[in-house]
């Protein structure tokens, strides 16, 4: 794999035009102890199911298992099912609940292998806790199935209560208090991370950060992840340029919300009068105003977040701002992809040995349509044992290939040869991706990042 820089590029960025830089917070700017996190979560929701919606108490011993689900599966909430698809919507792996469904099975549900994403039974899960919300979905129908037909609801129902479930624990602050309350077991502090913050704004980039935080929240977690490493100001307000919070992205990009100004020392808020200043927090806001508050140029902005709809998709369709995603799961699959590659090596290899024969078969096949010569099909039988052959060696070495991702769903950036629908939505709304924001700060500030030319079938 080719590959001088942790950043990737999709659409060419030139840096050098970049005068703002935006932030998201949370798994962006902020980084969490991901399973910890997403335990949290899965528990949380656990229990408002048992105290909201009635399930019955036994799922309360559910436990997270972190590897049932990667980012960007679809939902069947008619079927009960987790899907893997491709950028074209084809399906490359399937679950009922915990099992997984054969290739046969699946062609019987499913009827062609290609599934339409608008359809309102389906839903892609990219909320900010996919693992939580995914495994839970598995074990819950899986429990339905096997242990409490009548007491659980059907398999849309359980996909409705874990939304409304998730979404109270997001609103009444359970996950948030928690967090707050044991900082060191959810929240990652880096230094060098601030650091590159602090550099490029000595470079002349205007930091600043816009979550959809509560301003408490936003408080707790930059006091303890940036103010302890600063060098050149007191406190995180200080560094950036002007803080937004509770921005409700995406809706920040495309509605015309008021901005309101927060005393960072009260947490008092009032309407914002004049201009957007330096130093200062606010809430809520939108796009429209930010940008001709201060007089931005369309493309002189650049984004970086790591949820695809709320920071991205939104903005991309209706500003022209640049964009950039943060995407965690990038430097497993890095890793995964370099020690797969012998075998991948291996596999082309012989598939390179596959191809002639069956090109000579199809020759042959075609000749023994006109002449019944008996030598003709001997060299056809062999032939055909040959590519069988083959197809022995090939199996194994993709189960093993596979080894290296994910147990149940492979790779997170693939499905089969094609893209998985997660990769195909970061290409198309993200100009460039990470793993991590600090691949980005380490980078130069007058960097020029080109995208590569992606050939099209027929030019490879
Ligand atoms: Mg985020």
């Amino acid at each position: 794999m080719k590959q001088d820089s942790n950043v990737f590029v999709n659409r060419t960025l030139n840096l050098q035009k970049i005068n703002y830089i935006g932030l998201d917070m949370d798994h962006t700017l902020v980084k969490y102890h991901s399973e910890n996190f997403e335990c949290l979560a899965h528990t949380l929701m656990l229990e408002k199911l048992v105290e909201t919606k009635g399930y019955p108490s036994e799922i309360l011993d559910l436990e997270l298992q972190y590897d049932r689900a990667i980012r960007g599966l679809v939902l069947d909430k008619k079927f009960g099912n987790l899907l893997k698809v491709s950028r074209y919507g084809a399906i490359r792996v399937s679950y009922h609940g915990l099992e997984n469904i054969s290739f046969s099975k699946q062609k019987k549900i499913y009827r062609s292998t290609y599934i339409d994403l608008s359809d309102p039974n389906y839903d892609v899960i990219d909320t900010t806790f996919s693992i939580a919300f995914a495994t839970l979905f598995a074990q819950l129908v899986d429990l339905k199935d096997h242990k409490f037909p009548q007491e659980m609801p059907d398999y849309a129902v359980i996909a409705e209560d874990l939304n409304y479930v998730l979404d109270t624990a997001h609103r009444d602050e359970s996950i948030k208090s928690v967090v707050c309350e044991n900082l060191e077991k959810y929240i990652i502090k880096d230094k060098e991370l601030v650091e590159g913050l602090e550099y490029y704004i000595k470079s002349g980039k205007k930091i600043f950060l816009l979550t959809n935080s509560e301003f408490y929240y936003t408080k707790k977690l930059l006091d303890y992840t940036i103010n302890p490493f600063l060098t050149h100001c007191s406190n995180w307000q200080e560094l950036f340029e002007f803080t937004i919070v509770f921005a409700q992205k995406p809706r920040f990009f495309i509605d015309q919300l008021n901005f309101l100004e927060i005393d960072p020392e009260t947490g008092k808020m009032e309407n914002k009068s004049g201009k957007i200043e330096k130093g200062k927090v606010y809430q809520a806001g939108c796009e429209t105003t930010l940008t001709s508050d201060l007089n931005l140029l369309p493309d002189e902005t650049l984004y970086i977040g790591d949820h695809i709809y709320g920071d991205v998709v939104l903005l991309k369709k209706n500003c022209a701002w640049r964009t950039a995603l943060v995407v965690e799961e990038l430097s497993k699959e890095i890793e995964g992809f370099k020690k797969a590659e012998p075998y991948v090596e291996k596999i082309e290899q012989l598939m390179d040995k596959k191809h002639p024969l069956e090109v000579a078969l199809n020759r042959l096949s075609a000749e023994l349509i006109s002449s019944n010569d008996d030598q003709l099909k001997v060299r056809f039988d062999e032939l055909m044992l040959e590519v069988a052959e083959i197809d022995k060696e090939v199996s194994p070495l993709i189960r093993k290939q596979q080894e290296f991702f994910n147990p149940y769903w492979g790779e997170t950036f693939r499905s089969g040869i094609e893209e998985s629908y997660f990769a195909h939505q970061m290409e198309r709304f993200a100009c460039i991706y990470m793993s991590d924001l600090k691949d980005f700060l380490k980078m130069s500030p007058r960097s020029y990042f080109r995208s590569t030319k992606r050939p099209l079938a027929h030019e490879l």
